[in-house]
């Protein structure tokens, strides 16, 4: 059983509340309840203002309300894809640790505190916050995406500054707390809202939100507590990738603020054009010339696969150009699988520019026997 109250009782009106009534209700319990505006009692008026929130929530929607009155607290799992334990619950609490999170009530909330209501961010600016991704690009060749390829690049990236670890305070120093704000990071000020006078939150222009200021630099960094580096990092490009597909290096981007985790290093990779082979999907595709005599009598061939090896291949008599012939499983390795794709060459059969004397003679006699004209001789055409 549930042991919350009612949200009805929550929000302090009847059963039969119009939408009006209830705006009104909440807007007057937010305000009441906001924990800004409870700067002695903020624990509590956290937890009131939750329930507020999540009363408002339910009731405002028509469908959920519908269902809440009819299923109360304990209604159908899952309800309406809210998610919650209760199935009405759907945003969820954890994002309320220091006014995170306030998913689609984040609108009502800048309308009600006039924009004022920065939770969220000024919330971000203070606490360790995640290193900004890096985007790199690299070019590699067909054998290498076909086999795998270690590689080795320069990237540009701040780093953590080894002599002062970070804090920008020289070494031996320590950055103090800011006396504007009291190391809050905020300026507490009034705003006139609709809702009449409101306490609102800016950020401190003395210590730009860190509730910190660096008396003496370190020298190293000059104070901004990281320098510009350019190592090099080892990449390991896994065979099968195609062109245009993405490696992740985790924690490889830019340095984190506060203590908060590095960024990462994304790695798009890019594919030279190969002068034999081409492409698609994991198949391999190539095209091979054999002699009018091979596709005529038929030929075991030898393949040149990407990997550098040979495979034999036996084309049957009667091939005519363009035919497709596959050899299994010697194509790209599938990157997320355990399959590889196939080779695919397609022949051409060549038409001979030059004859030596006794070849041309035993075409003739050929020709002759397939009761085709005799060619006419070179000389007589042009000499
Ligand atoms: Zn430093
Ligand atoms: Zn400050």
């Amino acid at each position: 059983m549930s042991t919350k109250r009612d949200y009805y009782e929550v929000l302090g009106v009847n059963k039969n509340a119009t939408d009006e009534e209830l705006k009104k209700a909440y807007r007057k319990l937010a305000k009441k309840y906001h924990p800004d505006s409870n700067p002695d009692n903020k624990k509590e008026a956290e937890a009131k203002f939750k329930e507020v929130n999540e009363a408002y929530e339910n009731l405002s929607d028509p469908q959920k309300r519908k269902m809440y009155d009819q299923f109360g607290h304990d209604g159908p799992q899952g309800f309406g894809g809210a998610g919650g334990q209760n199935g009405y619950y759907s945003y969820t609490s954890s994002g309320f640790d220091g006014f995170g999170d306030f998913g689609d009530l984040g609108d009502i909330f800048s309308s009600i505190f006039g924009g004022g209501f920065g939770g969220r961010n000024s919330a971000k600016q203070r606490g360790p916050r995640k290193g900004a991704d890096l985007n790199v690009r690299i070019d590699i060749s067909f054998e290498q995406a076909f086999s795998g390829v270690e590689k080795e690049i320069v990237i540009t990236r701040d780093e953590e500054c080894i002599h002062c670890h970070g804090t920008g305070a020289k070494p031996g120093t320590s950055p103090i707390k800011c006396p504007t704000c009291h190391g809050t990071g905020k300026i507490t000020g009034v705003q006139n809202t609709i809702l009449g006078q409101m306490q609102t939150t800016r950020t401190c222009i003395e210590c730009h939100g860190s509730g910190e200021i660096i008396n003496e630099p370190c020298e190293n960094c000059k104070g901004k507590g990281k320098v510009r580096k350019q190592p090099k990092i080892k990449i390991k490009i896994p065979a099968g990738i195609d062109d245009n597909q993405t490696v992740v290096l985790r924690g490889e981007g830019e340095t984190g603020e506060k203590g908060g985790p590095k960024g990462d290093l994304y790695i798009t990779v890019k594919i030279k054009r190969h002068s034999i082979y081409t492409r698609k999907g994991n198949n391999v595709l190539c095209e091979v010339p054999i002699t009018i005599t091979q596709a005529t009598l038929g030929a075991e061939l030898e393949i040149p696969m990407v990997d550098g090896t040979k495979e034999q291949y036996k084309i049957p008599e009667g091939t005519q150009t363009g035919s497709k012939f596959t050899i299994r499983n010697k194509g790209f390795k599938s990157i997320n699988s355990n399959n590889s794709g196939d080779f695919v060459f397609t022949v051409t059969v060549q038409t001979p520019k030059r004859l030596s004397k006794e070849q041309r003679e035993l075409l003739v006699q050929l020709a002759k026997t397939m009761n085709e004209q005799p060619p006419i001789k070179k000389r007589g055409l042009f000499g």
